[in-house]
């Protein structure tokens, strides 16, 4: 039976590793950056020395394929891939396994001469960890580019546009990377789980079935900044105070009142003037909530908006929100999951159904074909951070169902 050569990509994973790399371990890789463009430049390399037909496309996403020159609706292309930009101080695995993987099995189906009624295709898609717009690259490809890119910038402030610019790219003529209708026949991505569930069920593979929405929201509390000796506290309003109520507030609704799935984070408190002899005069808070299923997430947002005014009313004081961003839940397509379970048991590998409870690439593509994904156990459930891992023979087991389940969908399943 056909199969990925673990050995070269272990070496092409240690490889992309290098760029970026800490000192500790890990790696910081933003999009954009001179480790991110070397990155690409390597990868392109690798691409065409794997025999594979290479291009980027408008917002930067980069392509290696078997079968065609581009993407186009008269031959309908199986397309795999994820991206290599990293979170700060993140893993060398998120992300990275995903197009490696993807090049290896193109690579062995070109080796082998394996037939395949589509083409096939990998690309690595831009900013998928949202420096300057979350998962950037494949809302460009997929036609979801909203907004004006001259206002999407990164969080020390570095727009957009500049950093594009500085790696060679126009980002107003990023919507133009826009895939033609009906190009993209099905979609799967392999990815590292970022979470504890298949590690402690004993499960090789997960098979995605829906991918969180994830919405963001910017809460201000707006009370009277005062001298913090000479003020009674009675007299005082506290805009920190009040973004603490609605922290603790609002944890303890989405608990008791979301689903079972549902999380929440506060994960940027910004308080001005930030001075320990004033009393706040102003808290900022990035409030974000995540659920498979949209009805509770649009109920969950209402809800908490309501809350923040109601914490507002209690401290005397006003609250001003701002919807950062709102991604859907994506449900995975039917034919694909079945098409991954019926390539784990010709490699006789179990299988567990599970929704993904970070954002990724596939949601996107969920818009424009088939899509799903492909999990494997995360060691300890680490992810997001240096020493992110998954065994050597979790990620074989993954590249091989990855390598099948391709060549099922390009034959047609
Ligand atoms: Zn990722």
């Amino acid at each position: 039976m056909i199969a990925i050569s673990l050995p070269r990509l272990t070496s092409r994973i240690n490889a992309l590793a290098r760029f970026g790399a800490l000192p500790g371990g890990g790696v910081t890789r933003s999009c954009w950056s001179a480790p991110h463009e070397e990155a690409r430049a390597w990868l392109l390399g690798e691409m065409r020395a794997a025999g594979l037909a290479t291009w980027v496309d408008p917002a930067g996403n980069t392509f290696g394929s078997l079968g065609a020159r581009a993407l186009s609706p008269e031959t309908p292309a199986v397309l795999t891939g994820s991206h290599i930009d990293t979170v700060p101080e993140g893993g060398v695995l998120d992300g990275a396994l995903g197009v490696l993987a993807g090049l290896e099995c193109l690579q062995v189906v070109r080796e082998t001469n394996t037939p395949h009624a589509k083409p096939l295709a990998v690309a690595a898609w831009s900013d998928e960890e949202g420096r300057y717009g979350s998962l950037f690259g494949s809302r460009a490809f997929c036609g979801l580019l909203e907004g004006n890119v001259d206002e999407m910038a990164a969080p020390d402030g570095t727009r957009l546009v500049d950093a594009m610019a500085h790696a060679g790219f126009d980002a107003r003529r990023a919507a133009d990377a826009r895939t033609p209708k009906g190009a993209v026949s099905s979609y799967v991505e392999l990815h590292i789980e970022q979470g504890p569930r298949l590690e402690e069920a004993g499960i090789p593979i997960g098979v995605v079935e829906a991918i969180v929405g994830v919405r963001r929201s910017r809460v201000v509390f707006v009370g009277q900044a005062d001298h913090a000796g000479t003020t009674p506290m009675e007299r005082r309003r506290d805009a920190f105070l009040a973004g603490a109520d609605y922290a603790l507030r609002a944890r303890e609704h989405v608990v008791t009142r979301g689903s079972s799935v549902s999380v929440t984070n506060i994960g940027v408190v910004r308080v001005h003037p930030g001075a320990s002899n004033i009393v706040p005069g102003r808290a900022e808070l990035l409030h974000e909530m995540r659920d498979p299923d949209p009805g509770v997430l649009e109920r969950l947002a209402k809800e908490c908006a309501a809350l923040a005014h109601d914490v507002a009313r209690t401290h005397r004081l006003a609250v001003e929100l701002y919807p950062i961003s709102a991604t859907t839940p994506a449900q995975c397509s039917a034919r694909v999951q079945a098409t991954i379970e019926k390539a784990c048991a010709k490699l006789g590998l179990a299988t567990r159904r599970l929704y993904s409870a970070a954002g990724h690439d596939a949601q996107n593509l969920a818009r424009v074909g088939d899509a799903g994904m492909i999990f494997i156990p995360s060691q300890g459930g680490r992810s997001h951070r240096v020493d992110e891992m998954s065994d050597p023979a979790a990620i074989q087991r993954g590249a091989n169902v990855l390598l099948h389940t391709l060549l099922a969908l390009a034959d047609g399943a």
